[in-house]
């Protein structure tokens, strides 16, 4: 397939925000070309090289991309440096430099394959001479490309893709090219996905194969699984009405979750809660895990909280974030921030996938797998058939520094479901006693310039919550309080990489910020209650048709939650639940009406 192909798709996808268009779009490309080219075509549509827990990157550094674009197109750096400051984005500006008559050398069109085989030509150079390798490669891509290949080169190599595609836009797109549109096959597709985590992989097999192709999909070692989430929960007698009066309740622990992969032989890896690799920041766990799971291969689950060796008592999530993202120092950290993880579900044992089992069955094995060891350990968990027994086990994991409980049900349809929210678990914390059930975890997409003291600064951000069924970002609040001021200070420079010039297609608000940022960095807040607001657009039109849903005194918890993209930020149903829980709440103390 020619490149230029793909960049006209590339043009198109970009021009549009409606999920029914783009998904036609991709239909279409994915219809055009082989299997085998699939996967490529794939990771290059989401900015990656390869399925993205495999942490591919290219390396390349604006200043780099600057100096290749300068050599490919025949131009001062400060030309292009001037171009830069006026366009915002080094690619348009290759685009720019390009189209006059002395850029481009008149070579070969380049294709697919090859574009794709150079960029990874670029991520695998490292080492001495790497750079210099780097920027040749680019500046060879550069000059023979057009002028809108050359933008897209630039951004890919940046790291800066940004076509507006979501995975979940890919699987529509999938499931219709290959099987069809019907809600069964897309729920094969996105099950292959939550249980390889790679869509490259996913569309080769259903391309070849149809829906039979998914099957041989297989859970496998090295390669993570989405992960199972909670739903909410607003006070104890709820969780054991909605598991029908019998639960396994455990130690909510307050730390970053850890999916573990051992195999039988070779390296233990260590995966992050959105699948990003973490084995060499947590060495230790590297190293203890092959002693504590006596069957392998093995992959594992659980919570990585900071402990304090002397007196076993746990210490707050705040320490163990610290860890994460390092690659310097880690003996010293190893040393500052012991942690321990806390393993609560397992998904493959030896031989035996066992995500389809039930919760009991999987607790079971788990039992038998696992030996205590210092660094690793079982999650506390005790059955529990009422009310008093369950606040007296919440109580006792409040006490043992953690900050609630997750019930998880025994019923036979307990299975693990990845990548999947649902009543199977549920979570309930001990903020849920406060006004506002829960912190809200938002995705910044704009900024307010500061005053006074705040000057030179921003003093507030627009935060928005995600929703998956109309995919985009509506506003709930203007968030001030909670900063401190080295925070304050690091803000502009965090938020930047995200800036864009105009409202993304993506955002629903009713305000104007001084400064838009494409949805990215998520941070969580807490508040007093959720109003509704003529201003905010968060669930618009679900409770009054021209009101959404606003957070009243929203305060930033110190926590940015780096551990989440922009899709797995709170969702507008979510926001919406919190919503009816409070005034139910509410109701209930004032005998008023339950909420519509
Ligand atoms: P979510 O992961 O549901 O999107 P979140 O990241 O904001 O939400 P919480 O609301 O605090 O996290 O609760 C869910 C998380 O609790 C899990 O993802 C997991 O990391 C953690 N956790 C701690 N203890 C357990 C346990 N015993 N079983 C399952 N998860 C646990």
């Amino acid at each position: 397939m020619q490149f230029a192909d793909l960049v006209a798709d590339y043009e198109r996808l970009e021009a549009t925000s409606k999920r029914l268009e783009m998904r036609s779009i991709l239909v279409d490309l994915f219809r055009k070309v082989p299997p085998a080219q699939l996967p490529s075509l794939v990771y290059l549509m989401q900015g990656e090289l390869r399925p993205e827990f495999e942490g591919v990157e290219l390396g390349v550094a604006d200043s780099l991309a600057a100096r290749a674009v300068a050599q490919a197109t025949h131009t001062p750096e400060k030309t292009v440096s001037d171009s830069v400051r006026r366009t915002g984005d080094l690619g348009t500006t290759a685009e720019e430099l390009l189209a006059k008559p002395s850029g481009r050398l008149g070579a070969e069109p380049l294709k697919v394959d090859e574009v794709y085989s150079e960029l990874t030509r670029i991520a695998a150079s490292s080492g001495e001479g790497s750079q210099e390798l780097k920027i040749r490669i680019l500046v060879e891509l550069i000059a023979r490309a057009t002028p809108p290949e050359a933008k897209y080169i630039v951004r890919f190599a940046l790291g800066k893709l940004r076509l507006g595609v979501r995975e979940m836009t890919i699987v529509d797109a999938l499931s219709a090219a290959f099987a069809d549109a019907g809600k069964e096959a897309r729920a094969a597709v996105e099950a292959a996905y939550n249980r390889s985590s790679d869509l490259g992989l996913v569309a080769e097999h259903v391309a070849r194969h149809g829906l039979a192709g998914l099957r041989e999909i297989k859970i496998e070692v090295g390669r993570p699984i989405r992960p199972m989430l909670a739903e909410r929960a607003l006070n104890l007698s709820d969780v054991l009405e909605r598991m029908h009066g019998r639960t396994a309740l455990e130690y909510k622990y307050d730390g970053l979750r850890v999916q573990a992969h051992i195999p039988s032989g070779g390296t233990v890896k260590l995966f992050s809660r959105r699948l990003d690799e973490i084995s060499t920041q947590f060495p230790e766990l590297v190293k203890e895990l092959p002693t504590a799971i006596h069957r392998r291969p093995a992959i594992v689950e659980g919570e990585c909280v900071p402990v304090d060796p002397e007196t076993d008592e746990l210490r707050p999530f705040q320490e163990v974030s610290r860890r994460r993202g390092r690659k310097h120092d880690l003996a010293r950290l190893q040393e500052e921030v012991p942690v321990r993880l806390f393993l609560f579900d397992v998904l493959l044992d030896g031989p035996t996938v066992t995500v389809d089992e039930p919760f009991p069955e999987r607790r079971k094995r788990l039992e038998t797998l696992v030996k205590d060891t210092e660094r690793v350990r079982l999650a506390t968990q005790k059955i529990v058939e009422s009310v008093p027994e369950a606040q007296r086990f919440f109580d006792e994991a409040i006490a043992a520094g953690c900050e609630g409980v997750m019930a998880k049900s025994l019923a036979a349809g307990s299975t693990y479901r990845a990548g999947a929210r649902g009543f199977w678990w549920i979570k309930y914390k001990r903020e849920y006693t406060h006004a506002l059930a829960d912190s809200i975890d938002g995705v910044v997409v704009g900024a307010f310039y500061g005053h006074g003291r705040r000057g030179g600064r921003y003093g507030a951000l627009l935060l928005a919550v995600y929703n998956p069924d109309k995919d985009r970002f509506e506003s709930f609040c203007k968030v001030g309080s909670g900063f401190d001021d080295a925070t304050l200070d690091r803000l502009p420079a965090k938020l930047k990489p995200y800036e864009v010039k105009e409202r993304p297609e993506s955002v629903l608000t009713g305000l104007e910020p001084d400064v838009w940022f494409r949805p990215a960095v998520v941070m969580e807040v807490r508040g007093a209650e959720l109003t509704l607001s003529p201003i905010h657009r968060a669930g618009v039109g679900l409770i009054r048709p021209d009101a959404g849903l606003a957070l009243r005194f929203p305060r930033f918890t110190g926590r940015w939650r780096d551990d989440k993209d922009a899709a797995n930020a709170t969702t507008t149903k979510e926001l919406l639940s919190l919503y009816r829980s409070q005034v139910r709440q509410i109701s209930k103390s004032s005998g008023g009406e339950e909420p519509t």
